[in-house]
């Protein structure tokens, strides 16, 4: 395992060790293979820095494999779904079938339970990654927040470069709730967003050097609506930057939103804590 996985420093000075809740991670991702005993070791170790991790799939056969992750280890649970880029893969049959799978692991209260199902996700828009089949996405975007209807499960959003059809598809949902992940929103729908309930989470991208307009995002939405999360193994906050990221590395993420609301870090992570437990269902 690379050294640094575990470094506390920042700037040479050391960061207070706090104890968080990752609202959005990938542990069955193949990347983290790359690593020395891979995701199993890390995770062994990691429930001195977690209060919790939301595993969360992008198709239905990892969505499955999140499932069996999270029945390992007691702070790990599972959103299931279809991210609209894997639903533009080849192998994937119609929309309707594919979200009958994934209502078959979430139609009852009981199946939720025994799997630690918490969540629909994740699903959305994504316009970044040619080529683009918007209809397509649609179709699956739609269909995966009449399943968060009928279930009443919240859902986990990725919004890519489709700010403007995210917040339509979320207008035509009134009862549906979650939160957008790694948030990439103006300062404004932000807000917006948050005063319809909405939960928006930030990523170690709020960490970036270049990153002035998702602080800014962060700064608009009010305490009691900010999730963190690592999206490992992407997105490593600075100065991490490009490694494979993991969820002992959010007290980065965790400071530097303390630093945007002028709280003290354990505070910061206190408050994400209780929030993703309410939106999540999580006691
Ligand atoms: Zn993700």
């Amino acid at each position: 395992m690379s050294p640094d996985i575990y470094s506390m420093q920042k700037n040479g000075e050391v960061l207070p060790q706090v104890r968080v809740f990752d609202s959005h991670a990938h542990y069955y991702d193949k990347k983290f293979d790359e690593i020395p005993g891979g995701a199993d070791l890390l995770l062994s170790r990691l429930k001195e820095c977690v209060s919790g991790i939301i595993n969360v799939g992008t198709d239905c056969s990892n969505s499955l494999e999140c499932v069996a992750q999270a029945q390992k280890y007691e702070f790990m649970y599972a959103a299931v779904g279809i991210h609209p880029t894997d639903a533009q893969n080849e192998k994937m049959s119609c929309p309707c079938d594919e979200a009958e799978k994934i209502y078959s692991l979430i139609a009852s209260q009981e199946q939720r339970r025994k799997n630690k199902i918490v969540a629909i996700g994740e699903i959305g828009f994504d316009y970044y990654w040619e080529p683009v089949d918007k209809r397509l996405q649609y179709e699956y975007f739609s269909i995966q927040m009449q399943l968060a209807e009928k279930t009443g499960l919240p859902v986990i959003i990725h919004d890519r470069d489709a700010h403007g059809d995210v917040f339509e598809m979320i207008l035509k949902y009134p009862g549906v709730r979650g939160v957008i992940h790694s948030c990439s929103l103006s300062a404004e729908m932000a807000k917006d967003l948050a005063r319809r309930g909405w939960f928006i989470s930030f990523s170690g991208t709020l960490t970036f050097k270049n990153a002035s307009r998702v602080r800014e995002a962060c700064r608009a939405v009010p305490t009691e609506k900010l999730l963190v999360e690592t999206d490992a193994p992407y997105l490593a906050p600075h100065p991490y930057r490009g490694k494979i990221n993991n969820s002992s590395l959010m007290r980065y993420t965790v400071s530097a939103l303390a630093e945007i609301h002028g709280i003290e870090p354990d505070e910061a992570a206190r408050i994400t804590e209780a929030n993703a437990r309410l939106l999540f269902g999580i006691e």
